[in-house]
């Protein structure tokens, strides 16, 4: 009876113990962020741009998203990617929220106002246009498709305007 109660709280020690040291691991070591992540690729990646993004590299031009950890064109619809100060995902003209249409197959992807119906204009824009070509890329090149596109894409994703 006592070596039980002793074990419960020996075990509610341990437990406590753990807790914090999974807290410390976590602050040490942000990549177990993506610990839980079963597409190696997609985790890899995801640890690149984060340190990536640390010495420089724009946020906006990642093809992940640190936010919801995957491929930017996963999530790219979701409303968090609508910049409304900085004109990503946002058509100034109709000042509304613009779709996005990812075309998995061909590797393309399109934005589209729901108002004036047009691609809305700006330097954003045309940066979540790529920015989404280079994360279909490299989704598709982890999946083994040697999409004849991908190298295109890649290419015009890095000329495009700077
Ligand atoms: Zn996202
Ligand atoms: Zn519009």
């Amino acid at each position: 009876m006592d070596a039980t109660s002793a074990k419960q709280v020996g075990t509610a020690e341990e437990k406590a113990m753990y807790a914090t040291s999974s807290t410390r691991t976590a602050l040490a070591a942000p990549h177990d962020r993506y610990a839980d992540l079963t597409d190696a690729r997609l985790a890899a990646a995801l640890c690149d741009e984060d340190d990536a993004e640390e010495t420089g590299l724009n946020p906006h031009e990642r093809t992940t998203c640190h936010v919801h950890r995957r491929w930017l064109h996963d999530c790219v619809s979701s409303p968090l990617h609508v910049i409304v100060v900085t004109g990503h995902r946002w058509c100034r003209r109709c000042e509304c929220a613009v779709d996005v249409a990812v075309d998995e197959l061909a590797g393309d992807v399109s934005l589209r106002c729901p108002k004036c119906r047009e691609m809305p204009a700006g330097p954003a824009n045309r940066q979540v246009v790529r920015a989404c070509r280079a994360s279909l890329a490299a989704a598709a090149e982890g999946r083994g498709h040697g999409a004849p596109w991908t190298l295109d894409v890649i290419a015009r994703g890095r000329g495009e305007d700077r």
